[in-house]
């Protein structure tokens, strides 16, 4: 036990500089620590990799309230071992690198954050059988450029209905794409152009049903049968629901994928036209002596924009494009 103190007590001399370095220096917090991310979230309780093992923890009283999404990179204590019924505690979140995020609209009466740290967002849309719906690429598109991350497009069904004329919507902005289409043997043609663009990314998989991108993913990461709902030992224990995002490894450390079934739409009320433009940096430096509270959409009247094209310092097509997503932020009807 340690001694109480006096004036007269010399101990108390001769080590002043111990008793006033703060003990959190002394101890730091969980120096046990390691580090996970989470790749499934249910009702408060978590899935992570760690070490490769598949993890099932829960948050840290500390946390409170912060929010732990899928993607997070976290610091874990407690039982990390993975056996049946073990529980570890996530005591830190690490700064996100991105946030993709959705407004609160009719579906969902909170602005969430969906996915956390991840760098591309794939739309998948099928050429026809279901028709493709612009619109929704388009808010899938503006999601992506806001919250910083590369889009892609998946084009499927690519031998029933050419991609051309959908390509043209999307060319002058410069989103590359991938066509697919099913061989003779039901497998998917263009599978090998998709895993080169997903190599070394964390990337989002948006798509409505009958697009194919259940498929996708299941042939992408063949352990993953994203149908039933069975994911393999490292990505979890079966348990989420096939609504929520789930984060699966791609086969060699290629990357990851999020799967984002529960996802139909983003609401993007959060979207400001200063920062979706940051995404196109030729388009943002021509709009830099634009009137102040100038939104760039097509009724301003003094946009910096159109006196680019005017210039013919920017092209039309690629303005009009911009502006079309711009736009795309607050339509309803899609
Ligand atoms: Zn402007």
């Amino acid at each position: 036990m340690a001694r109480g103190y006096t004036d007269q007590d010399v101990e108390h001399y001769e080590r002043p500089r111990r008793r006033t370095r703060p003990r959190t220096k002394d101890r730091p917090e969980h120096a046990d620590a390691v580090d996970g991310v989470v790749v499934t979230v249910d009702r408060g309780r978590f899935t992570l990799v760690v070490e490769g093992r598949s993890v099932y923890a829960m948050k840290a009283r500390p946390l409170g309230r912060k929010g732990v999404v899928v993607g997070d990179r976290v610091r874990v204590v407690g039982d990390v071992s993975g056996r049946e019924g073990s529980l570890a505690r996530i005591v830190e979140v690490t700064p996100r690198t991105t946030v993709l995020r959705r407004t609160a609209d009719d579906d969902d009466p909170v602005e969430r954050v969906l996915v956390a740290n991840a760098t591309q967002l794939v739309v998948v849309t099928a050429l026809t059988d279901p028709e493709p719906r612009p619109r929704l690429i388009d808010r899938a598109l503006v999601a992506a450029y806001d919250a910083g991350l590369a889009p892609l497009l998946v084009l499927t069904k690519a031998d029933l209905t050419s991609p051309d004329e959908l390509l043209s919507t999307y060319r002058s902005l410069g989103v590359p794409w991938v066509v697919t289409h099913r061989g003779p043997d039901r497998e998917i043609v263009g599978l090998e152009g998709i895993r080169e663009r997903l190599q070394g990314q964390t990337s989002v998989l948006v798509g409505h049903s009958g697009v194919g991108k259940s498929t996708l993913v299941n042939a992408l990461v063949p352990d993953a049968d994203r149908e039933t709902g069975h994911v393999n030992a490292v990505t979890g224990r079966g348990r989420h629901t096939s609504t929520s995002a789930v984060m699966l490894p791609l086969p060699d450390e290629a990357g990851w994928i999020i799967d984002t079934p529960g996802i139909r739409s983003f609401g993007l009320a959060h979207v400001q036209p200063e920062h979706l433009i940051e995404a196109f940096p030729d388009l943002d430096e021509v709009t830099e002596d634009c009137p102040r509270g100038c939104t760039h959409g097509e009724e301003e009247p003094e946009c910096g924009l159109d006196e680019a094209v005017e210039a013919g310092e920017a092209d039309a097509e690629r303005v009009a494009s911009f502006r079309r997503l711009l736009a795309a932020r607050s339509v309803t009807d899609y």
